[in-house]
């Protein structure tokens, strides 16, 4: 596997751990880039606090998610449709006016 890049977590030396501070870096990092604005589509938002985000080139200043502008799309959403099917309840057993042709 890759070694991972730790860039600003260095500050930390050699506290907390490795794997939190992996984590962490990859949520700094995310937080840090800039992103693109949903509005005018540059590549120039910045995080100014968690959850709000300002477009220097449109300044939209506009809610997002704490860490990154949107949900990551790289995990698919489960589609309306399965989720139906899961919740629609099964019909309860009808008495049939009809009888049941057994053969035996
Ligand atoms: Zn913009």
């Amino acid at each position: 596997m890759k070694e991972e890049k730790l860039t600003s977590v260095k500050r930390f030396g050699t506290r907390y751990g490795r794997t939190t501070k992996l984590k962490f870096g990859q949520i700094e990092a995310e937080q840090r880039k800039k992103h693109k604005c949903p509005y005018c589509a540059a590549v120039q938002v910045k995080r100014i606090a968690a959850g709000i985000w300002n477009c220097t080139k449109c300044r939209a200043k506009f809610a997002g998610r704490a860490y990154t502008i949107a949900r990551k799309q790289e995990a698919p959403q489960e589609s309306p449709q399965e989720q139906l099917k899961e919740t629609v309840e099964e019909p309860e057993e009808q008495e049939d006016f009809q009888e049941e042709e057994q053969e035996a």
